[in-house]
């Protein structure tokens, strides 16, 4: 397979997920090992932010985690804590290693401070590393100390899993469903070259505007939200973890997962789509500190649903050998006409606009993705010094943007 044509594959990480159907006695041993992850979660942030109260007394105003200091601390939980050697070893250093992660992410101004971890969120989850004990079957998958669990996929899923090096699986537990996560080794063909370039612009109603005027509208998920707004309504009512809540919480579950599936699926085939046919792919970067801050949910929500679909398209770019440009936030790709360059300041929330300067008639969106693929590709020219073939639009004059944005 891929052997014969060596240096041409890439070899990737991929994410797999499938559902389980634990008995009662795994779910007892899936919930210790939660609570366990949390147990030292909580006491490793709680050390964390006591040692660095002292180190504040002497002036410091950063205390970077290491490694081996949580490592230290941990065998320390163990001696005092004995039922944490009901876990997995890697299952429980994965937590510090997860707590660094998350304090680099707050140090870097990316994300929000590291929260202790509560019983009572819904979504919870522990990491068990494949030192050669993750064993699968068409039906079955062994897990090391904790033992058989039913799981169901599709047959193309069963075929990788049996195909593929396993790195790690994640147990995760979510509105009262288990599913197991694999880490995945798989190695993907480059896809065949096609010559084009595109732009993309994303937005609220036009879920994707493509530079040759294509429009892909959002997902209608009305009754999925619908459904979801019912039951949490429903959820508030009960008394926690009651045998009501708990089935309640669990039919939650069910349509968070079918919206989530629904996206999912929409926005693989975009990308696939998107990757297939273009060679360059040009977009908008997103602020993910804006994204983090904004209080409003359904503009956060459609944040984080375009971060999802971009993160596809850049990872799917890696994996085919695609190229992938972001060009600047700050850029105003609806203000400037792709035709002649004009800088029209004052264009306000209209979708349809003629350009004073060359008369050219456009739709708003259209016009910002065909301004983001001329950006991408001189931002790609300025990076490589390399004269591309002409991708056969005009070149663009631009004027005075940067007035814009600080
Ligand atoms: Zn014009």
């Amino acid at each position: 397979m891929c052997f014969i044509m060596l240096g041409e594959c890439n070899i990737v990480n991929e994410g797999l997920k499938v559902k389980l159907y634990p008995d009662k006695v795994m779910v007892d041993k899936f919930n210790r090992s939660l609570g366990n992850v949390r147990f030292v979660w909580n006491n490793l942030l709680t050390e964390y932010q006591k040692t660095f109260e002292l180190f504040k007394q002497h002036g410091y105003t950063k205390l970077k985690c290491n490694q081996t200091t949580f490592n230290t601390m941990l065998t320390m939980l163990k001696k005092e804590y004995s039922f944490l050697y009901e876990s997995e070893s890697s299952t429980l250093q994965q937590v510090y290693r997860d707590l660094i992660r998350s304090f680099n992410g707050f140090f870097k101004k990316n994300s929000n401070y590291p929260k202790f971890k509560s019983k009572k969120n819904p979504k919870n989850g522990f990491r068990i590393q494949n030192n050669n004990n993750i064993k699968i079957t068409s039906s079955i998958i062994v897990l090391p100390v904790l033992g058989e669990v039913h799981y169901r996929t599709s047959p193309q899923y069963k075929q990788l899993l049996k195909e593929s090096k396993i790195n790690n699986v994640t147990i995760k537990k979510e509105h009262n469903h288990y599913y197991a996560v694999f880490n995945i080794e798989t190695e993907k063909q480059p896809m065949e070259k096609t010559d084009k370039a595109v732009g993309i612009d994303l937005g609220i109603r036009t879920l994707a505007t493509l530079s040759n005027g294509l429009k892909i509208t959002n997902l209608d998920t009305t009754h999925e939200d619908k459904m979801i707004k019912k039951y949490y309504r429903v959820l508030s009512r009960k008394k926690y973890n009651s045998n009501r809540y708990n089935k309640i919480l669990k039919t939650l579950g069910k349509w968070i997962q079918r919206k989530t599936n629904r996206i999912n699926d929409a926005y693989h085939k975009l990308s696939h789509y998107i990757v297939k046919n273009y060679d360059i792919i040009c977009m908008e970067s997103l602020d993910i500190k804006e994204l983090f801050q904004n209080t409003d949910l359904s503009s956060r929500l459609q944040s984080i649903s375009w971060k999802k679909l971009v993160e596809m398209i850049k990872y799917k770019c890696e994996w085919y050998g695609k190229k992938f440009i972001q060009i600047s936030k700050w850029f105003p790709s609806s203000k400037i006409c792709s035709q002649c360059g004009y800088y029209c300041k004052d264009l306000g929330d209209k979708k349809e606009w003629t350009c004073p300067h060359c008369q050219t008639h456009h739709d708003r969106d259209i016009n910002a993705a065909k301004n983001i693929k001329k950006e991408g590709l001189r931002l790609l020219m300025d990076e490589t010094f390399v004269n591309l073939r002409n991708w056969g639009d005009s070149t663009v004059i631009l004027l005075s943007w940067e007035s814009t944005g600080p």
